[in-house]
């Protein structure tokens, strides 16, 4: 894994980027909110790191992340919330699991993403 010398150092805090399951950039591919065509521009974080996507993965086997300021998830519509939480929880399980399964990257998304990204393909 040489690559991780060079190209998997979160942005925040400068530290290695070790597990997928700690990377916000691969949370937000596989929720869809990062294009397949900008995976590997785009600079990548600890979900830690960034607070105000982490703060709704809601998973006893994920330490909870707060996030203060004005996108603190207290203060957002709760309908909102209960939809980011469902995304964005359902993605980081996701992200379990295509460790386990030793997934290819292009099927990490989860399938209502897939099939948005294959309407996305069939166009162009
Ligand atoms: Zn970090």
């Amino acid at each position: 894994m040489a690559k991780c010398d060079e190209g998997y150092i979160c942005e925040v805090c400068g530290e290695d980027v070790a597990e997928i399951t700690d990377s916000d950039l691969y949370l937000r591919y596989v929720v869809g909110m990062v294009d397949p065509e900008t995976l590997h521009t785009t600079r990548e974080r600890h979900i830690r790191c960034n607070p105000a996507l982490g703060q709704f993965i809601v998973d006893d086997a994920f330490e909870a992340v707060n996030c203060t300021g004005p996108f603190d998830k207290r203060d957002l519509d709760p309908e909102f919330v209960r939809q980011r939480e469902d995304l964005i929880t359902r993605g980081w399980r996701r992200l379990g699991e295509v460790v386990k399964h030793r997934l290819p990257i292009v099927d990490y998304p989860l399938p209502e993403v897939a099939r948005r990204n294959q309407i996305a393909t069939d166009s162009t």
